[in-house]
């Protein structure tokens, strides 16, 4: 359930007051289908979704597809995916599209009472016309035409007898308004484009502000939720409910500040410019802030929807650190993921004291958060791979792991010491010599003596290599304008890892700790059985307080 936020009190006092008639709270989440859903519309999203059903309401999902000329059905398809994906399930999937004829309607009714005109302005004269926040606007010459003459241009206009741009039909309301959205704001434009729904049938398309409050009222949505940058639009909203009105209890709208998280754009048109650039592999690229990207680099919907609900509802616009979003993933898959042995940067190492060809299973247990996942297998032998971090040939201060002369445990398996360090004629570390001490062995009780570094091993004999990608942030702080972002020319690269035998019957998209690294997931679309590559989803270490 969600908790609660200063919308749900309106809510509960609209319900309280009987403001909707008994109709049940209805909401809507309404894209347009111009881009993938991104982190941002996660947050729009759960508030929709989670609103409703706190108050035994229905939410629909509303294709805002108003603008032909910026729509495509693959986006369609990836925010039902997405929305789905996200655990939410819509009461009705409906298109703004299929209200043009109705939205035609209310139009004409606006003209036949004298509120709404043509206008014969360039889009340049009418915002020289539309004066300042300061000087009124001054009225266009074609304002006062008659009713007739604005009912056969309109209707001449969905003919298509005119060009775009050359006419468009305004509301009269008034020019001299402190709100400059209340001066005469265009509500119908003409473009001849066709439209991924209505195909040809309409070469005049609705503006958003006269569209959303018809679409609101139709649905008879009660809370019609949005954004910020809507609350000077809200004086529209309500005049068009009103003057249209042909519905009783008409829709309120509700404004909340959006989601910004650093190191991230939010905003489709510049996601779809990083994707149309080439600078990301797609809208799902694991970098992406969109939730195709996410769910690419290993994020759970829970996890997104812990983070929504954390940030919470607010009036105003915020900036969240990424380092918070970083923290629920980490949070989610800590106590659901098995951990598997990867040693990045991989040192050979030669326990010249065990026997060759001999190996031996040891026990490890898969989350030490969660007993229910169990243990698995892994085997030692004379030659293991240890994690280039876990090996200095010069220690420094309090450095526990492996070094010549020092002993450690190697996880799941026995204490170890480096004898020697073997290097080729550059210089470079070929392999470590080591000698094991039988009585270790995990799990055994031993109790001879203690060693302060443990480590963990992948058997040479026994292991699978694998890609693995790590990411550093998509954009970061540009350092010649304060304030800015730019892209990170540096935020993916691909390493080559040896990990334990059993990654081998991993699948795509399933995720695991990588024991003292972070978490992992094997990537969907270019993991393949023989060719694993695995996305960094998140590290282990939080720098989130
Ligand atoms: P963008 O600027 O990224 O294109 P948009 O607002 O134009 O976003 P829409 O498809 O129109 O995208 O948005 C659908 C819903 O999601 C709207 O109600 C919008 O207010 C909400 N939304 C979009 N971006 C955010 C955000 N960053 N935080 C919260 N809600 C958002
Ligand atoms: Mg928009």
């Amino acid at each position: 359930m969600a908790e609660t936020n200063f919308i749900h009190q309106i809510i509960e006092k609209d319900i309280e007051e009987n403001k909707y008639g008994g109709r049940p709270i209805a909401t809507r989440f309404p894209p347009e289908p111009n881009g993938y859903l991104h982190i941002g519309h996660a947050k729009a999203i759960c508030l929709d979704f989670t609103t409703a059903e706190k108050y035994g309401g229905t939410c629909n999902l509303r294709y805002d597809d108003t603008n032909p000329v910026k729509e495509d059905v693959e986006y369609v398809d990836s925010i039902e995916e997405d929305v789905k994906w996200l655990g939410f399930t819509w009461n009705k999937r409906l298109w703004a599209s299929d209200y043009f004829e109705t939205m035609y309607d209310a139009a004409v009714e606006l003209i036949k009472k004298g509120k709404a005109y043509v206008c014969d302005l360039s889009a340049e004269e009418i915002k020289e016309y539309r004066g300042t926040l300061t000087e009124p606007g001054k009225e266009s010459p074609a304002r006062n035409r008659t009713v007739e003459e604005n009912l056969k241009l309109f209707s001449e206009m969905r003919e298509g007898k005119y060009a775009d741009g050359e006419k468009v039909l305004r509301a009269k309301i008034d020019m001299a308004s402190a709100n400059i959205n209340m001066r005469d704001p265009v509500i119908y434009r003409i473009a001849h484009t066709t439209h991924h729904n209505t195909g040809d049938k309409w070469c005049i398309y609705p503006m958003y502000d006269f569209a959303h409050p018809i679409e609101d009222a139709i649905e008879g949505i009660t809370h019609s939720l949005c954004t910020l940058e809507f609350e000077d639009h809200r004086p529209l909203y309500d005049w068009v409910v009103r003057e249209v009105g042909f519905w009783k209890e008409a829709p309120q709208q509700i404004e909340f500040g959006r989601l910004n998280i650093t190191h991230m754009v939010m905003s489709k048109r510049l996601l779809k410019k990083l994707v149309d650039d080439g600078v990301v592999e797609g809208w799902d690229d694991p970098r992406m802030p969109t939730i195709a990207g996410l769910r690419r680099r290993g994020y759970t919907p829970e996890a997104i929807r812990n983070f929504c609900e954390e940030i919470g509802i607010a009036k105003a616009i915020s900036t969240v650190d990424v380092a918070q979003l970083e923290h629920c993933v980490r949070d989610d898959l800590k106590n659901r993921v098995e951990s598997r042995n990867v040693v990045f940067d991989p040192i050979k190492v030669v326990i010249t004291n065990y026997p060759e060809g001999k190996s031996e299973v040891c026990t490890v247990e898969n989350n030490v958060n969660a007993p229910e996942l169990g243990s698995r297998e892994i085997t030692f032998s004379r030659e293991l791979y240890v994690d280039g971090a876990d090996f200095m040939e010069v220690p420094e201060k309090k450095y526990f792991r492996l070094f010549p002369g020092n002993e450690v445990r190697f996880k799941g398996a026995y204490f170890v010491t480096c004898n020697e360090v073997i290097k080729d004629e550059n210089g470079k570390i070929v392999e470590l010599h080591c000698t094991y001490d039988p009585q270790t062995k995990s799990g055994e009780g031993f109790e001879g003596r203690k060693v302060k570094g443990t480590i963990h091993f992948v058997d040479a004999n026994n292991c699978v290599e694998l890609k693995v990608r790590q990411y550093g942030y998509l954009m970061i702080d540009d350092p010649e304008n304060p304030g800015e972002q730019i892209v990170n020319p540096d935020s993916v690269k691909t390493v080559t890892c040896i990990g334990e035998a059993s990654l081998k019957d991993s699948k795509p998209g399933e995720k695991f700790q990588f024991f003292r690294h972070g978490y992992f997931v094997s990537d969907t679309k270019l993991s393949k059985e023989n060719d694993l590559v695995f996305n960094e989803t998140v590290g282990l270490k939080s720098s989130w307080k």
